[in-house]
């Protein structure tokens, strides 16, 4: 059977991933190692992905602010295991000018920085730092910020979208009189990521805290949401930080309480990134390229006009235009709809596999036979195929209009069924033993034909072993390629012992290969 991309899921998932960016116009890699040019589609995709999160930061009680590109190197190092965290992938400016020696430029010797800047992989300790000097009384907190940026991460293995070495995100910031205040944050924040990543990017996750080992650098606690990708593979899609009063001490963020004693916030970070992008390909695509669900397709509607270069062509994009018309009046999943009349001098078979591609939801063929007879030919993305046959319909235009903001809800509320369906149906939990799961997954560490078979995710019983004992656990595991994943925030009571300690299981983790 004849399929839109290249490569199929099937064949190499790695390689289909790569076909899905290039060919549904998401993004190119760029020349620059690591960083990728994100193509007006693909950008579109994350403005509507940031619309809708900024409206729920802000819902929450956020404002949105921004910080320098720069960080000076003492910031970096004020906490010890952030810095340690993230010494290994910063990039660093040391010098400030070129000049020309022989013709050629080089760095200028003598335009030395008296102190190194980092170019920020993130922004606590610059925005800890404006922290300590706004926050001076209880009256000051809580203070509660966002900003939208790129950051910089040195990442050795980098996969567009998924893991770049600058990457656009959110990364939120709040510092609080107390405890309390600063966990039910903390976990807000997981719950806004989860509300959006499952209603508007229609990506089922589970969340969840991290284990010790997988913590931010200076977290407290972290906590995750986690989805998974059509091979199998888990991806975290967004993550919360509680970090405690690590940074204020660090940083000396202290306030005058109420009582007239000084001191230390208690300080939260969350971010999600660009990866989500990554995350929607990997869970909606098909063979025939994207599947986007409508709340974040920049293209809801795609109408293409089959043109000829005969006299009818003027009443079929006449029909079209009207069309447009009509249905640039219309609200869908809250917003207003989205359409667009592809009037490119391109066969109308192209321009059909090139909205395919691109995932486009509801695609319409308009014909000279169509426009005299007042209907449209429709193509719904999310139900492409039957067997072999691609599926279209013919609906009368006032029909089609009326009832097209429900069908648009109808394929985004599909979409999310059917990866839900997937992860739940892929979760193991009759895996006992460490012995079981080494052996569910075992073949898969041993040759990349059985590494590349889709494996699921195992939620085992564990006793959540700390320190060494984590580290050995982190062994094992890595010799089948496999990691901790979080501890679901919703345990039923726990049964069983622990699949690598033994000892009385406390709650269940998940347990995958990841991206
Ligand atoms: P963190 O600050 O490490 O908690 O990361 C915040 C968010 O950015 C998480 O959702 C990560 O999944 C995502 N993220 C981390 N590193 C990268 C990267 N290299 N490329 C894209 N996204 C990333």
């Amino acid at each position: 059977m004849k399929r839109a991309l290249s490569v199929t899921r099937e064949e190499n998932f790695a390689q289909w991933y790569q076909a899905i960016v290039a060919e549904a116009d998401m993004a190119e890699t760029s020349p620059v190692r690591g960083c990728m040019i994100v193509k007006p589609w693909g950008y579109g995709v994350w403005e509507l992905i940031q619309g809708a999160l900024d409206r729920r930061i802000k819902e929450t009680g956020h404002d949105n602010c921004y910080f320098p590109l720069f960080i000076p190197m003492s910031f970096i190092a004020q906490e010890a295991s952030h810095v340690e965290g993230f010494a290994k992938e910063m990039a660093v400016v040391t010098h400030h000018r070129l000049k020309a020696v022989d013709g050629k430029l080089v760095v200028d010797p003598d335009s030395k920085l008296e102190e190194p800047l980092i170019v920020r992989p993130t922004s606590e300790t610059i925005i800890g730092d404006a922290f300590r000097r706004w926050v001076s009384s209880h009256r000051d907190l809580p203070v509660l910020i966002n900003q939208w940026a790129n950051v910089v991460r040195w990442e050795m293995r980098t996969r567009l979208f998924l893991r770049t070495s600058e990457f656009l995100w959110q990364e939120g910031h709040t510092a609080h009189a107390d405890e309390a205040d600063a966990r039910e944050e903390t976990r807000k924040m997981l719950e806004v990521y989860r509300q959006i990543v499952e209603d508007v990017l229609a990506v089922p996750v589970i969340a969840g805290e991290k284990p010790e080992n997988e913590r931010f650098p200076g977290a407290v606690n972290t906590y995750s949401i986690e989805a998974m990708m059509q091979d199998g593979k888990a991806l975290q899609a967004g993550t919360s930080h509680y970090l405690g009063t690590n940074f204020a001490h660090a940083q000396n963020i202290r306030f005058q309480s109420a009582s007239g004693e000084l001191e230390y916030c208690h300080t939260t970070s969350w971010g999600v990134s660009t990866r989500l992008i990554g995350g929607v390909i990997m869970t909606h695509g098909d063979d025939d390229g994207l599947r986007l669900p409508p709340a974040i397709a920049p293209r809801q509607v795609v109408i293409v006009p089959m043109l000829r270069e005969k006299p009818e062509d003027a009443e079929v994009l006449a029909f079209c235009d009207l069309l447009k018309a009509e249905l640039d009046g219309l609200f869908a999943l809250g917003a207003p709809l989205r359409a667009i009349v592809d009037k490119k001098p391109a066969r109308a078979a192209n321009k059909r596999w090139d909205w395919v591609r691109r995932g486009a939801p509801v695609i319409l063929e308009i014909g000279p036979r169509d426009a005299a007879n007042d209907v449209v030919t429709l193509i719904r993305r999310d139900r492409l195929r039957e067997g072999d046959k691609i599926v279209s319909s013919a609906t009368p235009r006032a029909e089609f209009v009326g009832a097209v903001p429900a069908l648009l809800a109808e394929i985004q509320a599909a979409l999310f069924a059917e990866a839900k369906a997937r992860l739940e149906a892929n979760i193991r939990t009759d895996l006992t033993s460490f012995a079981e799961i080494a052996d569910y997954f075992g073949k898969a560490a041993e040759d990349d034909e059985a590494a590349a078979a889709f494996k699921g995710w195992v939620r085992a019983p564990w006793a959540r072993p700390t320190g060494a004992e984590l580290e050995e656990v982190e062994t094992r595991l890595k010799a089948l390629k496999l990691t901790l994943r979080n501890i679901p925030l919703q345990q039923s009571a726990p049964k069983g012992v622990c699949v690598f300690t033994g000892r009385p299981a406390v709650e269940e983790i998940l347990i995958a290969r990841a991206y």
